[in-house]
């Protein structure tokens, strides 16, 4: 099929193609199969509204989405070309940052899976987040361009109009298809400026943050330490809020609204509070339409809907009124009605929009007018009812609710791990593809030693994928019989990668000391910190020096190797998280939302070793205390010492000599002769004297949960059936089963 293709494109056959050609007829020919399944004539639709989706490459997956990824794949290999080379030649669009981004992107494929209409609008972010490269054990920032004349956006005609405090600018769409599993078609809405100027880039990812006409979508967050660039998030939000609701107005004018009845036809999800100013600038859009004040801001709230996706109150959203002035005027006067509105209707200055400081609470906005708050995992929606919340929760209890995370199985596990989604289709048949469910049905093999074999073989068969792919891509050599433990995600405290480089040091101790673990151990991590987040980048400094230190240690470098794989995305996600034996999923209790990792590591066969927080809850109750290695302190106890206020990190360092050891190494001589002494020198003052995010109380219980694990991976036949457990039990975390929530409770599309 795609030699007709070629033919027309370049009048030649499929041998003669060079790879720019085949990619560019491949895109050609799932453009057409995908617009020809476009969901059209639904009344209601959904508008999925996110700063940011962390979609990955787009082939693959498409074909597998439209059921020809083998025919093509046939085709090609006939004509002596590789489809691999074809997913290697394409570009990772670079259009989020993390979970959040990828939740979004997990969602939209979702949503085109259950045939349901709904469409993403974000923006059209030139260089993306950044590209992350390490130079003399650090981060560095470039820019990361990625798209191509030939790409998977496409230009519409549609031209939208922003008006920004004393300028107004034309806003162009690019859509992209949005193709679902063996089923309809959706489109992810991007906006972008065609003034924007990529030569103001100049080194790094440095460049004049006040030009807005010419800098608006060249960066994804851009750094927001200083005043301009928090600025221009809000420049970035407005924009994105604005051509977002001049869309859908239009489109649902164009259904048969007659605006009065917006909520038929149209839903929003509000997904972060990044996208929290559509509900103003629906309101004046409503209002300029002729619709009353009341009336406006009841069509709205029964409109929109939120997402919360973090209880860290720095992330919680709160802009200068002063900002909104400048950026979007328009807006200000109904902030300050909607705020005037709860001022009069609640007495508690905790739940007004604007505070004293004059800022205002973008989420305190959306849960007033809003229907809906949901958290996404269970513990998170409870935290944020009973704490976090809590005035809120007792204003609008109706309001409140749970949507547990979930990741799309088309891409982590049918795209990233072939050889396992073909051993479960030959083992329980291919049910599980459309109904995640059905993977308990593997269950049935749990004693089957053939199948635990197999297991065990793909999993062998994965780690040598990766390692191959890492020493190709990276200079990286991997020990294969090694245990993989991995932990990846960005860099963040809470996260506590920190935790685990202390384990590094202390086996490296441990090892010196001549006490050699039974099998060797490889600690991978990737994780990208934020350009201004300096204790995230000297937690990076620090594991770049301990892989560089053992690396070079003849004595421990046969028995554990410290692995940071180059710029963490979507791509390289997906060839480590198949080859994973244990995921670390160790944020300090309370503090992760959900995670979505966790989930895609658990479907592949890996075991977690995590805390009770998130959906590793969750994951715990589902595959039983067998099948997990859970440590630490619970969420309970973490949030009434925060309460307390008398965490000391010093005293469990003077305690614990083994803690102690690992601490001070981080200023030994070795590696202050590896790294930069005022780095280190930071982050173990920050670990002595702070330590916010509580490593040192659950460290003892890291270390044991850890041997733990190590030891029992020594029993094979029984750690394959963790893996097997862990498969079959993964059905709940399908984005599918997510979506269908949202749209039971929420969406009613
Ligand atoms: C899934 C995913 C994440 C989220 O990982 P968490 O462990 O849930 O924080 C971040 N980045 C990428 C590239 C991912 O694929």
């Amino acid at each position: 099929m795609l030699e007709e293709i070629v033919l027309t494109m370049y009048g030649k056959g499929l041998e003669q193609c060079s790879t720019d050609e085949l990619y560019g007829a491949l895109i050609a020919l799932v453009q057409k199969r995908a617009g020809e399944r476009e969901i059209t004539g639904k009344k209601k639709k959904l508008y999925y509204i996110s700063a940011e989706f962390l979609i990955g490459k787009l082939l693959s997956n498409n074909l597998i989405n439209l059921g020809i990824y083998d025919e093509i794949k046939d085709e090609l290999a006939k004509a002596g070309k590789s489809l691999a080379r074809l997913e290697e030649r394409e570009p990772e669009p670079s259009l989020g940052n993390g979970g959040l981004g990828r939740l979004a992107a997990c969602f939209l494929d979702s949503i085109a899976t259950l045939g349901l209409a709904g469409d993403g609008i974000g923006l059209n972010y030139h260089f993306g987040l950044f590209q992350q490269k390490f130079k003399r054990c650090r981060q560095k920032e470039e820019k990361n361009p990625w798209i191509e004349k030939a790409g998977w956006l496409i230009p519409e005609k549609q031209k939208f109009s922003v008006a920004f405090g004393g300028f107004t600018v034309q806003a162009a769409m690019y859509d992209i298809l949005v193709t679902g599993y063996e089923n309809g078609t959706n489109r992810l809405h991007l906006f972008d400026l065609d003034s924007v100027e990529e030569s103001l880039v100049k080194k790094g990812i440095d460049f004049d943050k006040t030009r807005i006409r010419e800098n608006l979508t060249l960066f994804l967050y851009p750094d927001d330490s200083d005043e301009e660039g928090r600025l221009l998030r809000v420049y970035q939000q407005y924009f994105m809020v604005s051509c977002g609701a001049q869309l859908i107005v239009a489109e649902a004018l164009e259904r048969g609204s007659s605006l009065h009845d917006l909520a038929e036809y149209a839903a929003i999800q509000i997904n972060d509070t990044h996208p929290s100013m559509v509900i103003p600038e629906l309101i004046r859009i409503l209002m300029e339409k002729g619709i009353e004040w009341d009336e406006a801001v009841q069509i709205v709230t029964d409109t929109c809907a939120y997402t919360n996706h973090t209880i860290l109150a720095e992330a919680l959203e709160k802009w200068p009124v002063s900002f909104i002035e400048t950026v979007a005027p328009a807006l200000v006067p109904i902030i300050r009605r909607l705020d005037e509105e709860i001022r009069k209707k609640y007495r508690n200055p905790a739940v007004a929009i604007i505070d004293e400081e004059n800022r205002v609470h973008m989420a305190r906005m959306d849960m007033h007018y809003g229907h809906s708050v949901n958290g996404v995992a269970y513990l998170h929606t409870e935290i944020l009812k009973n704490s976090e919340l809590h005035d809120f929760y007792e204003l609008y209890p109706e309001k409140f609710n749970n949507k547990t995370n979930g990741i799309t199985f088309r891409r982590w596990l049918l795209h990233c791990n072939h050889p396992l989604a073909e051993f479960l289709e030959e083992t329980i048949g291919p049910d599980f593809k459309k109904d995640a469910d059905a993977l308990e049905k593997l269950l049935d093999y749990k004693e089957d030693d053939r199948v635990l074999e197999r297991l065990q073989a793909i999993k062998r068969e994965n780690k040598h994928q990766l390692a191959l792919y890492l020493r190709e891509s990276q200079g990286i050599d991997l020990m294969e019989d090694s245990i993989f433990d991995i932990q990846i995600k960005r860099l963040h405290e809470y996260k506590r990668q920190q935790l685990n480089a202390l384990y590094a040091i202390h086996k490296y101790l441990e090892i010196k000391r001549g006490k050699k673990p039974a099998r060797p151990i490889t600690l991978i991590f990737g994780a990208k910190a934020a350009p201004a987040y300096i204790i995230a980048k000297d937690i990076i400094h620090l594991i770049l020096c301990l892989q560089k230190l053992i690396r070079k240690d003849k004595d421990v470098r046969p028995y554990l190797r410290v692995v940071m794989v180059e710029n963490y995305n979507v791509t390289n996600a997906e060839k480590l998280i198949p080859a994973c034996d244990i995921s670390e999923q160790i944020s300090l209790a309370s503090k992760e939302a959900s995670g979505t990792g966790n989930m895609k590591f658990m479907l592949n066969g890996a075991v977690t070793l995590g805390t009770e927080d998130g959906a590793n809850v969750e994951i715990h109750e589902l595959v039983g205390d067998d099948n997990i290695y859970v440590f630490g302190e619970d969420s309970d106890t973490v949030i009434a010492r925060y309460e307390r206020g008398d965490y000391c990190s010093r005293d469990y360092y003077e305690k614990n000599p083994e803690l102690k050891e690992a601490v001070d190494f981080i200023l030994s001589k070795k590696m202050v002769k590896i790294g930069d002494k005022k780095q280190l020198q930071r982050l173990y003052d920050e670990l002595l004297n702070k330590d916010w995010f509580m490593t040192f109380p659950d460290y003892p219980a890291y270390v044991e949960a850890k041997e733990r694990a190590y030891a029992d991976y020594e029993d094979k036949r029984a750690w394959a059936q963790k893996m097997l457990v862990n498969i079959a039990k993964a059905g709940f975390f399908s984005s599918d089963r997510t979506i269908a929530q949202y749209n039971e409770d929420i969406w009613h599309l």
